[in-house]
């Protein structure tokens, strides 16, 4: 498995995209696609026609916005070159509603030539090929379920806070996986709502026995403090500051 950090950053971090990873396992899969993760796609390897699979932990817009240029491009690219296959989207309870009400309401959206398949998920793992998913719901804003996300393949693991306070659930999501990719919108010494700090996602990782942790999702004013050294002072293990594009390997290649 390799995971790519597409976005690193929030809404408007001047040199950092916004929340999106790309998971390779058998297939491509997204998980976010927050504001100027779609440029940093095309400069990956995947061709962004052939993916097949979006998972959403929420629809704030540092999350999302990027998907509605995908999504516009993937119809134009379908009607005038060539169709591009099925796009499945998973996403927390009111996903349906929310891109029927897209699909109605953008031009061009309502008669794509490829399917769309909406499924709103919760807390019960599901297999997208060979890869095994598990979504669970952290804790957040009140206004929506967010979801966290661990992804599984070939024996190794990779676990997606999204956006997370501490919590059992957070925990359990990255129990023993091989690397933790851990909401950190904040220093330690400027913390806020709704969102870890570095420290908290140090103790996280040690509570889960996490074998790795990465650190993503910065405001500013997290990019401005040593966050890895305030993570360090409670997990033992590797810690990596996550950047845009940068790909990290979790387990054996993925076959080329
Ligand atoms: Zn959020
Ligand atoms: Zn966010």
């Amino acid at each position: 498995m390799r995971v790519t950090i597409l976005g690193s950053g929030t809404n408007l971090h001047p040199t950092r995209a916004a929340a999106g990873y790309l998971i390779q396992t058998d297939r491509p899969i997204l998980l976010d696609f927050g504001p100027r993760t779609l440029s940093n796609l095309l400069k990956t390897d995947v061709d962004r026609h052939t993916i097949q699979y979006l998972l959403f932990t929420h629809y704030h817009a540092d999350h999302f916005s990027d998907f509605l240029t995908f999504f516009f491009d993937a119809i134009c690219h379908s009607k005038f070159s060539s169709v591009r296959p099925d796009l499945t989207i998973y996403g927390p309870p009111g996903t349906k509603r929310l891109f029927r009400m897209m699909f109605r309401t953008f031009p061009n959206f309502a008669d794509t030539p490829f399917r769309v398949i909406l499924k709103e998920v919760k807390d019960q793992s599901f297999q997208i090929g060979e890869t095994r998913v598990m979504p669970l719901p952290m804790t957040h804003t009140d206004q929506q379920v967010c979801l966290g996300y661990r992804v599984e393949h070939q024996g190794r693991s990779a676990a997606f806070s999204g956006d997370a306070m501490a919590s059992p659930n957070l925990v359990s999501l990255c129990r023993d996986v091989d690397v933790a990719i851990l909401d950190c919108s904040f220093s330690s010494h400027a913390p806020g709502g709704s969102h870890m700090h570095a420290e908290e996602c140090g103790k996280v990782a040690k509570k889960a026995k996490a074998k790795k942790l990465v650190l993503s999702h910065f405001y500013e004013t997290a990019d401005r403090s040593n966050v890895v050294a305030q993570a360090r002072r409670f997990f033992p293990g590797p810690i990596v500051k996550g950047k845009d594009l940068l790909a990290l390997q979790v387990g054996s290649k993925v076959p080329t």
